[in-house]
């Protein structure tokens, strides 16, 4: 018996009918980048477990709950990467990219693995896109970085995306919050779920996310970071916000925002779409000002965000809003007598060469059959190769819209169609 395979729970296949989608809001986001100053990085999809659970923190739940770890076979452990920055930090340090000096302005887009419970907008395997400026704690940085994310979502035309900020504040104010979190949950304790209690002993700022019902009850009336912020952190926050205003970036602040991952401090932001239900985060991130030095770098602030590309679609398609053109040929060749497909075949590479996009389906050989495939193709152009044209050296180009035709010579072709 035949054996069949399906794809494994929680990921998708990109067929051809949709992967245009994916070059145009890829291309946008690589224009935008470009725009702000980002080069590309590219790092594996796989590397060391422990750099997760050092960086991104042994209580967040793409860690603890959702990696997909695995012994190679020299038993090394190694885990499919959940998330892009740790990373991106990781090449920062290995290749001393400190000594470049300034900003290493960087972005990055590919597949992130998260073993959690599939639903619509939420997969195993996903794709992110995302930036990290390491270099510099200018408030400057910060808006940039939500800028950058900001102008991205606006190029594509979407309208109801809410930003949302908010500051996690320093090292001291973390130190002074989490006291005050502690104080507060202390007599609650026993109405806890499970994940919180142990929160509450290791990372207290992580009670805010949680989504069961009576801990959610317990966040509402909890203390607000933006109450313990000292100095530096408030003019810092104060200042990302002058620069969001004079860019003309709207937003609110959400003094609830935590993120799930534990190395923010200083700014945090949130993009929303509140029309795709439970899994309604479009993108988010954060400034880092320790993780560098935490995966062993020598001391270096950072900044960055990720955004997932499936969001992302649904937003788009729930708005009507364009998704890139499909594909089709500039020219479909039909080709009339066998004796014919060799020379065709040589202007088919001809024009090839000159960015024009040809098509030839060598298993129809009549003028009706192919001219109904160049139809089906949506060509621009067909193309007529016979012994007459071959003949004569002039070629019939026929607008498939209209239906107008030209006997031209290739060069003249090459002149009209080529890039
Ligand atoms: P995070 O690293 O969790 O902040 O995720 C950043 C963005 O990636 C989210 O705002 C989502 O758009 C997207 N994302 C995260 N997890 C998933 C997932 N399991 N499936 C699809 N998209 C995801």
């Amino acid at each position: 018996m035949a054996v069949t395979y399906s794809i494994p729970r929680g990921t998708y296949d990109i067929l051809p009918d949709k992967s245009f989608i994916w070059q145009y809001v890829q291309g946008l986001f690589r224009e935008t980048a470009a725009e702000f100053g980002y080069s590309e990085i590219v790092t594996p999809i796989f590397e060391n477990a422990d750099l997760f659970e050092r960086s991104v923190g042994d209580t967040s739940d793409i860690v603890e709950k959702e990696m997909y770890k695995f012994h190679d076979k020299k038993d090394r452990v190694f885990a499919l990467r959940p998330e892009g920055t740790a990373p991106v930090v990781r090449s920062y340090v290995e290749n001393s990219m400190h000594t470049l000096g300034g900003i290493q302005r960087l972005y990055y887009m590919g597949p992130m693995f998260r073993y959690d419970r599939p639903q619509k907008g939420r997969y195993r395997q996903f794709y992110q896109y995302g930036v990290e400026a390491i270099g510099s704690n200018h408030p400057y940085i910060d808006a940039e970085v939500i800028a950058l994310q900001y102008t991205f979502l606006k190029k594509l035309g979407l309208k109801n995306i809410q930003l949302e900020i908010n500051s996690l504040g320093n090292k001291a104010s973390t130190d002074s919050y989490n006291k005050a979190l502690a104080e507060y949950y202390a007599p609650h304790a026993d109405k806890l779920c499970y994940d919180c209690s142990i929160r509450l002993e290791k990372n207290p700022r992580r009670l805010l996310d949680c989504k069961v019902p009576t801990c959610k009850e317990l966040v509402a009336e909890a203390p607000v970071m933006l109450d313990y912020l000292d100095e530096e952190c408030r003019t810092h926050f104060e200042s990302v916000q002058t620069y969001l205003k004079g860019m003309g970036v709207e937003y609110t602040i959400n003094p609830r925002i935590v993120r799930g991952l534990d190395y923010y401090t200083h700014t945090a932001f949130e993009f929303l779409n509140n029309y795709l239900g439970s899994q309604n985060a479009v993108g988010g991130g954060g400034r880092y000002n320790s993780l560098v030095e935490q995966i062993g770098g020598k001391d270096a602030p950072g900044i960055g965000f990720a955004g997932g590309f499936e969001r992302l679609l649904l937003s788009l398609e729930e708005e009507n809003l364009f998704m890139g053109n499909s594909f089709h040929p500039d020219v479909y060749v039909a080709v009339l007598g066998e004796e014919s497909l060799l020379k065709a075949v040589h202007l088919m590479q001809q024009l090839r060469l000159k960015g024009i996009k040809v098509e030839y389906d060598p298993d129809k050989n009549s003028m009706k059959a192919q001219m109904k495939a160049a139809d089906k193709a949506h060509a621009t152009y067909a193309l007529i190769v016979g012994e007459n044209e071959i003949n004569s050296g002039l070629y019939v180009l026929k607008t498939l819209t209209e239906g107008k035709q030209e006997s031209l010579s290739l060069e003249d072709i090459i002149t009209r169609l080529g890039r």
